[in-house]
């Protein structure tokens, strides 16, 4: 592979970097923060400072599944939860009703704020410089990429690209049967880097995305609409206590919190609707994409579930600075005239001005099939790629990405071997296999329900499951680490004490054990398994005056010292540890094979035991383990204990 031919004017910028990072998203910030914590001379290229961090779609970060990212990304040093507890105008903890497992932290941010936080980041980071321009190429050498050259034919030389254009190649914006070439809305698209790409031989294809007009909320009657406040908010659930995103943030930094809004789509709005179908570039074939299924377009709803009379529309504030509202659940590329009539069939926006129309864009995105599990791209070695243009869809999955691979270019540049996290370490590592093993068919969000060891990936023990290996690879600093010991220190120490505390029937009176434990005790209980009961928490165990009653010359009183985080660890290890020791032994039952590596010259089509459909679909893809071998589409379990005789024989 050679240098594209470059016309105009070139010149070498002085210094050499060892990462490169391309783009300013929310992939290419945490990309360009991490290799730079690691300790490597990192240049963040991407076409406008202004936009960095920018939230293309909904002001919000987190929800179920996302949330959890978000916190793995916070346990590893990134940028996402605390520039959102800078940022964020409403809080709320999704599932709170329900298991540690499934609940989610999600809020609504200031996008001014949110991108003022992440660029005092990127500002204030060691290692890090910024540069902005769009880059037209990549420069490459032999099979190794060497750096980038932008628009003005600036080369800037380095020993690792990793690349994040998110829904800029070649993008294609749709409003109605209008369309023009944008990055996103307001932005360039990247049509010469798309070029080159191809010209590069990734394999790649195209995927769309779309968003709702806003509105100004000036024009809104908020009286006609239902008022949903935060959590911690007046009227809201657990009034006075704020979420927080950041194991390192506290609700001291949150700005001022205002609540949501909701209103409903009716009969007449589906009605507008359907008469702009022969105009939505979506059914007319204009656009050719596929679209996330599980995040649809408000035409597609009303399409695919004819038979539903109203849908909920959350009216969304954009900032505390700007009257701008984002309305959750229209999003939509049909024409202009549709997006008005509809939005004003609404109650609460019969007189809405609209500020930006709805679109839908379409972009290319790579296989990622077609990278190393360390997400460098097999073809190009030192050229790694994260966030949209891996095929997902979402700010989290995006930060999770980028995270990872910067990490993992900085772990190149060191000489070291990529860090790959495994599907039971953390989301990140489900994110990681489903896509390298996967593919992708439609944009790739991440669900609580992709992970099945999700009893021990929540998020509130993203810390604990991460932080120590964020330490050791070098992103973790000082004072997060010193937060996180203590932490760690404290809820052992905890553990230990109500394991070791035993609690005697002759020492406690029967009003005092009925009050706090249902029943009177009928022999000697450890503190850890009368916590394990569904109704005793940890705050009425501690009322037992243990003082009086335990074994333990301790005492049982030691709430007021530790921090909330600390006994919701304690309580979530002594209520939920039948399960969680039972999903350990299932990860460590099924460790051998998932982690078994498969050499790496394996030639599969002398496996004569397997199908040839499965010795062309291995040689193909060449998994780097015998799990993620497991997990490819048409390699069957049979396949798979065949592949093993095969090794033990040592084939
Ligand atoms: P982006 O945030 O797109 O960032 C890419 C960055 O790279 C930008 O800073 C850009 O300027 C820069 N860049 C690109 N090419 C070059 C180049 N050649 N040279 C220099 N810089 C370059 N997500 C959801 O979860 N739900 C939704 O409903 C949703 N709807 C969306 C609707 C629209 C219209 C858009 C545009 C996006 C939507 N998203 C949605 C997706 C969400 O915005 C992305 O998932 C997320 O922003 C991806 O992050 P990223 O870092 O990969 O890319």
């Amino acid at each position: 592979m050679g240098f594209l031919a470059i016309s105009r004017s070139i010149m070498l910028y002085p210094q050499e970097f060892d990462v490169i990072v391309v783009g300013g998203g929310h992939a290419g910030t945490e990309a360009a923060l991490a290799s730079a914590r690691m300790g490597c001379a990192t240049l963040l290229l991407t076409h406008n400072i202004e936009t960095l961090g920018q939230m293309s779609c909904n002001p919000s970060i987190g929800g179920i599944g996302k949330g959890h990212l978000v916190k793995e990304v916070d346990a590893l040093g990134g940028a996402m939860a605390l520039a959102t507890d800078e940022a964020g105008i409403q809080f709320r903890t999704l599932n709170s009703s329900k298991g540690p497992a499934v609940r989610a932290t999600r809020a609504q941010a200031d996008r001014i704020l949110y991108k003022a936080a992440i660029r005092h980041r990127l500002e204030s980071q060691p290692n890090l410089w910024l540069f902005q321009q769009a880059v037209d190429d990549l420069m490459v050498e032999g099979e190794r990429v060497v750096g980038a050259v932008t628009q003005i034919g600036l080369r800037f030389r380095a020993r690792a690209v990793v690349l994040t254009a998110g829904t800029f190649l070649d993008g294609k914006i749709h409003v109605g049967l209008n369309n023009y070439q944008g990055g996103r809305a307001g932005d360039p698209p990247a049509v010469s880097l798309s070029a080159r790409l191809k010209e590069l031989q990734l394999p790649q294809g195209r995927l769309k995305t779309g968003t709702p007009p806003r509105i100004d909320g000036r024009s809104i009657d908020f009286s006609q609409c239902e008022e949903q406040p935060g959590d911690g908010m007046p009227g809201g659930v657990n009034e006075g206590q704020l979420p927080v995103f950041s194991f390192m943030g506290s609700a001291v930094m949150h700005p001022r919190q205002v609540p949501c809004w909701i209103t409903w789509t009716n009969e007449r709005t589906h009605e507008i609707i359907r008469s702009g179908f022969d105009r939505s570039p979506m059914f007319t074939g204009k656009i050719e994409g596929v679209g996330p299924r599980y995040c649809p377009s408000v035409e597609d709803k009303i399409n695919r579930f004819a038979d539903k009379d109203s849908h909920q529309i959350f009216l969304e504030p954009e900032g505390l600075t700007t009257h701008e509202f984002y309305p959750n659940g229209i999003s939509t590329s049909l024409p202009f005239d549709i997006q008005l009539a509809l939005v004003r069939s609404m109650k609460g926006l019969e007189n809405a001005h609209i500020l930006r129309p709805g679109y839908a864009i379409e972009y290319d995105y790579f296989d990622p099939r077609s990278l190393k599990a360390s997400f460098e791209t097999r073809q190009i070695q030192g050229l790694f790629f994260a966030g949209q243009i891996n095929g997902t869809t979402g700010y989290e999955e995006a930060a999770a990405q980028g995270l990872y691979a910067g990490l993992n270019a900085a772990l190149q540049c060191r000489g070291e071997a990529p860090w790959v996290p495994a599907r039971s370490d953390a989301y990140l590592g489900v994110l990681v296999d489903d896509l390298i093993t996967k593919g992708v068919t439609e944009p790739y969000r991440m669900f609580t329900s992709r992970a099945e060891f999700r009893l021990q990936l929540r998020e509130d023990n993203a810390d604990m499951r991460l932080t120590e290996i964020g330490r050791q690879l070098g992103l973790v600093d000082d004072a997060r680490w010193d937060a996180f010991s203590r932490k760690r220190d404290a809820v052992s120490r905890e553990t230990q004490r109500l394991k070791t505390t035993w609690v005697n029937p002759r020492n406690l009176p029967a009003a005092e054990s009925e009050r706090v434990l249902g029943k009177a005790i009928e022999h000697e209980y450890k503190l850890f398994d009368l916590l394990r009961r569904p109704d005793v928490s940890y705050a009425s165990l501690m009322s037992l005056d243990g003082g009086k009653h335990a074994s333990s010359d301790v005492g049982v009183e030691a709430l007021a010292e530790l921090s909330a985080p600390v006994i919701e660890q304690v309580e979530i290890a002594a209520k939920y540890s039948g399960y969680i020791d039972r999903q350990k032994d299932d990860v460590e039952r099924a460790a051998h094979f998932e982690n078994l590596r498969l050499p790496p010259d394996l030639d599969y089509m002398q496996v004569a035991a397997l199908s040839i459909e499965v010795r062309q679909t291995l040689q193909k893809r060449r998994p780097e383990t015998l799990g993620q071998a497991s997990r490819i589409s048409g390699v069957t379990p049979a396949a798979i204990s065949l592949l093993l005789v095969h090794l033990k024989k040592g084939g």
